[in-house]
């Protein structure tokens, strides 16, 4: 078997030499304050931490291990390898936090756990709670997701529930991840930025109950459990990696269909349906919106075109850039513009050795790709990137610098305020201190 660790030996030097300026710190977080007034500091520390992942003290683990656990939903989403994680960070860590008041007073603001032992955001345990620390400074004090009862539960054949349908956003997401790997193999194939097959490597090694696939019986079974018990959750995505060739006997479309199909035909809209796929033909998407989807998610990853065919080689290869952005525009006369949301990878653009070297060059190629859709009723949304150690690209990356960042959430903002789009469906409440949405902050800066 191909070892899991293809890219491990270069992160691993690279981790002396990353000290870089990029490095989170008080001096660049007021240095990008200064220059972004007119954005909510909590969406740039938001976005700061999530470029950067956070490290656990053992006491606020120990705390942390009563609270919702992190589910490896379908990425790593760290900055280590789990091999790389010593006091269990993986199993014990939760897997959101809300940041709120210190010494910024900051308004309550949901965040994806990232590890990353040895990121300067640091949380630990003060005066009996959890505090994040920032080089040793107060950030703000650390809410945690309540364990969910049905995450103690298992379906009959002894799965557990969560592992099945874990939530995310607070628990307003149900994450039907129902194909773990994807088909689009090795460098010549795979997103550079993606280590949906490194992961589900590393997960199945350290002994998590991972499977490749999920039976329609039990993505049923798990739903029927959250549906007696969860009443927080509003949306479904049913998600995995691209189906180039068949599985199980299916193309992407068809193996995917079934499960919309079923879930529907149980369920009909009890939550909003979303699935993420490649971009399709619209004759395959027509079932899925008469199957009861509403949401399609065909995601794009980044806009420039020579770093689309560098970083996403199987998609340039399968479909094609302009091919993909036609099929993005044609799936909205199916679901209609606002309910079409392509997810694009927010700091790729200057990920060595291939992006962009000025950031405002890289600001501006996502923000005239944003335009493209926007201008067209589209409202795209992003990914933070994780540059994950097992990726090519997290081998040699820090991280994005915050600057980029922040120009990303401003133009994704004044863009989305231009064309007066609507609040992008199916991702709860916008504005800042009200938002679930926690790998980015594009839902933290709609004003309100
Ligand atoms: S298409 Fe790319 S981003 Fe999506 S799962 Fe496959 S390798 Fe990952």
């Amino acid at each position: 078997m191909k070892p899991f660790r293809t890219h491990l030996d270069t992160w691993k030097q690279n981790q002396e030499i990353l000290t870089d300026p990029n490095r989170p710190s008080w001096q660049e977080l007021d240095r990008v304050f200064a220059l972004y007034p007119d954005l909510p500091r909590e969406a740039i520390i938001k976005e700061d931490i999530l470029r950067s992942g956070l490290a656990f003290t053992e006491d606020a683990l120990t705390v942390s291990s009563g609270y919702k656990p992190k589910a490896y939903f379908i990425f790593s989403f760290d900055l280590a390898p789990l091999s790389e994680l010593k006091n269990e960070e993986d199993l014990r860590s939760p897997e959101e936090f809300r940041l709120l008041g210190g010494p910024m007073n900051l308004r309550r603001t949901t965040i994806s756990v990232r590890n990353n032992p040895k990121s300067p955001y640091v949380a630990d345990i003060f005066e009996g709670k959890m505090w994040l620390f920032l080089e040793g400074q107060p950030v703000g004090e650390c809410e945690l997701p309540q364990h969910p009862t049905y995450y103690d539960k298992s379906l009959s054949n002894g799965k557990p529930v969560h592992e099945v349908a874990p939530t995310i956003e607070w628990g307003y997401l149900i994450y039907l991840t129902v194909y773990r790997q994807c088909q689009y193999w090795g460098k010549e194939e795979e997103c550079l930025f993606c280590d949906i097959n490194e992961n589900y490597r590393q997960q199945k090694h350290s002994g998590r109950p991972y499977k490749v696939t999920k039976t329609i019986e039990e993505v049923l079974e798990a739903l029927e459990i959250i549906a007696r018990e969860e009443s927080s959750a509003r949306a479904y995505t049913l998600t995995g990696g691209s189906v180039t060739s068949t599985l199980q006997g299916m193309d992407e479309a068809q193996y995917y269909l079934q499960y919309a199909r079923a879930i529907e035909e149980r369920f009909s809209r009890r939550w909003i349906g979303k699935v993420v796929m490649q971009a399709l033909p619209k004759p395959d998407l027509i079932p899925f919106q008469q199957a009861g989807i509403q949401i399609y998610h065909p995601n794009y990853e980044i806009w420039d075109k020579r770093l689309f065919g560098i970083l996403c080689p199987g998609k340039e290869r399968y479909v094609g850039r302009e091919e993909w952005h036609k099929r993005i525009l044609d799936s909205a006369e199916i679901f209609g513009q606002s309910h079409v949301i392509p997810n694009f990878v927010a700091g790729i653009e200057m990920a060595k050795p291939y992006g962009f070297t000025a950031v405002a060059d890289a600001i501006a190629s996502t923000a005239e790709g944003l335009d493209f859709f926007m201008s067209r009723g589209v409202s795209p949304r992003y990914t933070v990137w994780c540059p994950e150690p097992l990726t090519y690209l997290g081998a040699q990356n820090f991280g994005a610098p915050l600057e980029l960042h922040a120009g990303i959430m401003k133009a994704w903002r004044d863009t989305h305020a231009r064309y007066k789009l609507p609040v992008p469906p199916g991702y709860g409440d916008p504005g800042v201190g009200n938002t679930v949405f926690s790998v980015s902050a594009f839902m933290d800066v709609i004003k309100v």
